[in-house]
């Protein structure tokens, strides 16, 4: 049986990848607008992989015999005015906010020696270097390609699905 503190930030972070998704499918929609086709199918993509670890942390908690509650998903707080910059800066930063919330549930696993969570969340570990990495390379491509941004945008287009 897990430990009530440990579902209660699993269940928190369902809502927490949910909310990662509406953010990117936001700023999907912010490049959409701005004709910028490749940067948004870049981030759609994100989308749907924040939708797959909010599902796998679903089953995580089914499988141990505990219901999910969803809670409500709040509206995406990016202002992005016309800054083409600024999503990506908010995506590296959203990410390091992610990273420390899984170390939060990874944390109360090690103290109550709640093997199966560690054991589980040891991929999100993992999956949250390779976030916040890529979230850092777009920044470093943007300023790269400040001045051929449709080239940017064009290699962005070619993201495949995991
Ligand atoms: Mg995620």
């Amino acid at each position: 049986m897990l430990n009530e503190k440990v579902i209660k930030l699993l269940n928190e972070q369902v809502n927490k990848e949910l909310y990662s998704a509406y953010l990117y499918l936001d700023m999907a929609n912010f490049y959409t607008n701005k004709g910028l086709n490749g940067f948004a199918h870049w981030f759609k993509l994100q989308a749907k992989e924040e939708v797959t670890h909010a599902m796998m942390i679903q089953e995580y908690l089914q499988d141990n015999d505990i219901p999910v509650e969803l809670e409500g998903i709040a509206k995406p707080h990016g202002v992005f005015n016309d800054d083409v910059k600024a999503p990506l800066v908010l995506a590296l930063e959203h990410e390091k906010f992610v990273t420390n919330s899984i170390h939060t549930i990874y944390e109360e696993a090690v103290k109550f020696k709640d093997y199966r969570t560690m054991e589980f969340l040891n991929w999100f570990v993992k999956e949250q270097l390779e976030e916040e990495k890529n979230a850092d390379d777009l920044i470093t491509r943007y300023e790269l390609s400040k001045n051929s941004l449709l080239m940017l945008d064009h290699f962005l287009g070619k993201r495949e699905e995991e």
